[in-house]
């Protein structure tokens, strides 16, 4: 048995005297799809921010058994770890490509990075709009672009906030099938969602967050048959 890769023990978040993030545990396993669920204001940005070290934590935070909780981001990132915000953060006025370039720069020109060419094997549409200004994009591709970006650092533990944001239905379904893919190439996901319904399709594992803690957690399956979940999180069916 391997042990878990990324492992949250009682993290805590607070802004000011306000604690956003209260005692929070979860593991994921190498290889998994791990989804934190939970409304507007649950804390899940809060959560993300403080395991890739944007925010200080109380609490433990290790990854493949290492204690991360006081390294810095950049550290974390040398370890494999990757966060796409919610903004997605592109550089709009540059082209895909070289968005996709940046994504490697940790490497500076040394091997190991992700290559381009495999990118937009992942990603056709990426490829067809290569020399296009990312600001260009649509939403959805805005996304897909942001992955493959991500990807191009090599991260071992991907972890999205939100990708389905603002997107079409039909445009979400293609992100989900995308993060399932990346998880069935071997990347360990943890994907933050309010859109309970889309996650849960894709996910090993989820977290249920409410007021900065987990009020419920289980497997996939478990969770979409669970009444609260889905009067509480995927609306009324
Ligand atoms: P969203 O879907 O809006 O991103 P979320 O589940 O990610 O929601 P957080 O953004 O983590 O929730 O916010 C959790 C709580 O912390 C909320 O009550 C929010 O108002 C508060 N909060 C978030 N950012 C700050 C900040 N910079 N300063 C003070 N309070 C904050």
């Amino acid at each position: 048995m391997t042990g878990p890769m990324l492992e949250a023990e009682s993290v805590s978040v607070a802004y000011g005297k306000v604690e956003a993030v209260r005692g929070v545990s979860l593991t994921v396993a190498p290889g998994r799809l791990v989804t934190v669920l939970g409304a507007n204001g649950a804390g899940k940005t809060t959560l993300l921010n403080a395991l890739m070290g944007v925010l200080p934590a109380r609490g433990v935070i290790r990854f493949e058994g290492s204690d991360l909780t006081r390294l810095p981001v950049e550290a974390r990132v040398a370890q494999g770890l990757s966060l796409i915000p919610e903004r997605r953060e592109l550089f709009s006025t540059m082209t895909v490509e070289d968005n996709l370039r940046l994504g490697a720069f940790r490497f500076r020109g040394k091997p190991g990075g992700g290559d381009i060419d495999e990118m937009f094997r992942l990603f056709p549409r990426l490829a067809e709009r290569r020399r296009q200004h990312a600001g260009t994009l649509s939403g959805g591709e805005r996304q897909m672009l942001a992955m493959a970006r991500a990807l191009m650092g090599r991260p071992r533990l991907l972890m999205l906030d939100e990708p389905s944001l603002g997107l079409a239905p039909l445009i979400v379904a293609d992100v989900m099938r995308t993060v399932s893919r990346l998880r069935d190439e071997g990347v360990a996901i943890l994907l933050v969602e309010q859109n309970a319904r889309a996650a849960l399709q894709i996910a090993d594992y989820g977290y249920v967050l409410d007021g900065g803690t987990v009020v419920l957690e289980g497997d996939s399956r478990t969770l979409q048959g669970d009444a609260r979940v889905v009067e509480t999180y995927l609306g009324v069916l």
